[in-house]
């Protein structure tokens, strides 16, 4: 223990976490397989977007004449549908081409009037214009995106928007990072699997299956393990197990300074352990280290504790990693309008509400603050970023971080 970085800030806590970066692996997969996964290399466009001049509107193609007056009939010369190559058809002055919305603009054309605004005479097969027709009705190739330019760059999480882009851009395959395997390691022998019933003394395990969410949020795989009990024997077991199939290891509970916190011991005694213990509230055990040379975080057992200590420290590691550009924690400024308790050297996360007013946030604190109260978190819109000593005053406006 003697030199160990011990009861650090939030950020000199992520800045020794990310001295021990994971190791990202490529991969190339399907467009459609590739949603929320994190794009490994810079994507540029293979075409241009559009891929030609065309239509914005359905109405009738023709040449701008700034001389013209109008109403003005024109000689229709044929449809251009959607699929249709336009080439066979050359608009003149006194011309016009029915078009629909995003086919080729036929040659010689420059500017659309839409349907609404013409009066088509099916008989002598001419249309009239009631107004100008209008340049800004053509959509220029490339106006989008040009063929060669980077639209997504490395590390962008896969969107539905950027799925879409990707095969506007061409791409069928896309190369990913391929999702890391984290090891979800409970430790506590009070805890049950939901499904079997409670012995005095027992709880229901549910930070596993809490972290697995978080996991996934960020686009991994958890990879969830029977708890396991207060023994160094059975820990180690575990550990061993996980740091051989997984590429990161959360473990919960057993880091604070307990007799039975055997995790922080085990980690002290025979892992690489690199900080105990950071300046937050709720959440202020946790631990980092290696095991086996893999990277290992002691979460705290209470269920709000892990879960906001995975928000605050393992997702920006996690993300660091893998040079992801999401999914963003989500910062907001919120008026408080219940008292929130701060704290006078640890970021003090509090649940609160928010709620929209013309005024802008209000956040509300309704529930007790224990760390062991998962509902309070459940029922919450966002965390409370006070800073060590900043006043949680009714009235005061704070950065909230949105659940
Ligand atoms: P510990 O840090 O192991 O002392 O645990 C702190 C508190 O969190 C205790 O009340 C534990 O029962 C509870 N706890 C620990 N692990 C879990 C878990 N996986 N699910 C739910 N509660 C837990
Ligand atoms: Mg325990």
């Amino acid at each position: 223990m003697e030199g160990l970085p011990y009861f650090i800030s939030v950020e000199e806590a992520i800045e020794i976490t990310q001295g021990t970066p994971l190791p990202c692996i490529k991969e190339s997969i399907p467009l459609d397989q590739a949603h929320g996964r994190i794009l490994a290399e810079d994507l540029a466009s293979k075409v241009d977007d559009p891929p030609f001049d065309n239509s914005s509107m359905d109405g009738f193609a023709c040449v701008h004449d700034p001389e013209a007056t109008y109403p003005l009939t024109l000689t229709v010369l044929g449809v251009v549908p959607a699929a249709k190559e336009a080439t066979e058809f050359h608009v003149k002055h006194g011309q016009a081409c029915r078009i629909m919305t995003g086919a080729p603009m036929p040659n010689g054309s420059n500017s659309i009037l839409p349907i609404e605004r013409c009066e088509v005479n099916e008989v002598d097969e001419t249309v009239t214009l009631l107004e100008a027709p209008k340049p800004h009705f053509v959509r220029h190739q490339g106006e989008n995106l040009r063929q060669g330019i980077t639209a997504l760059p490395k590390g962008s999480v896969l969107t539905p928007s950027r799925i879409g882009l990707c095969a506007t851009m061409g791409y069928d395959f896309i190369p990913t990072i391929r999702p890391l395997k984290v090891a979800i390691l409970s430790t506590g022998d009070e805890l049950k699997l939901p499904g079997t019933p409670l012995e005095h003394g027992e709880i229901y395990e549910s930070n596993s299956f809490g972290l697995a969410g978080l996991v996934r949020w960020l686009g991994h795989e958890p990879v969830r393990m029977n708890s396991v009990n207060d023994t160094m024997d059975a820990l180690r077991q575990s550990l061993n197990a996980a740091s051989q199939s997984c590429d990161l290891i959360l473990t919960s509970g057993g880091v604070s300074m307990g007799e039975f916190d055997f995790v922080r011991k085990i980690m002290e005694e025979e892992g690489n352990l690199q900080f105990w213990r950071m300046k937050i509230r709720p959440g202020s055990p946790p631990l980092f280290g290696t095991w086996r040379g893999t990277p290992l975080f002691g979460l705290p057992g209470n269920p709000v504790s892990s879960h906001v200590v995975f928000r605050m420290l393992v997702a920006p590691y996690i993300r660091h990693s893998t040079q992801a550009d999401g999914p963003v924690e989500l910062r907001l400024k919120a008026k408080l309008c219940d008292r929130v308790k701060s704290t006078k050297d640890c970021v003090t996360l509090r649940r609160v509400t928010l709620h929209s007013t013309s005024e802008g946030l209000m956040a509300y604190q309704p529930r007790h603050q224990g760390s062991g109260n998962l509902e309070s978190l459940a029922s919450a819109d966002g965390l409370t970023l006070l800073q060590p000593g900043q006043s949680g005053e009714v009235g005061s406006w704070v950065d909230v971080m949105v659940l």
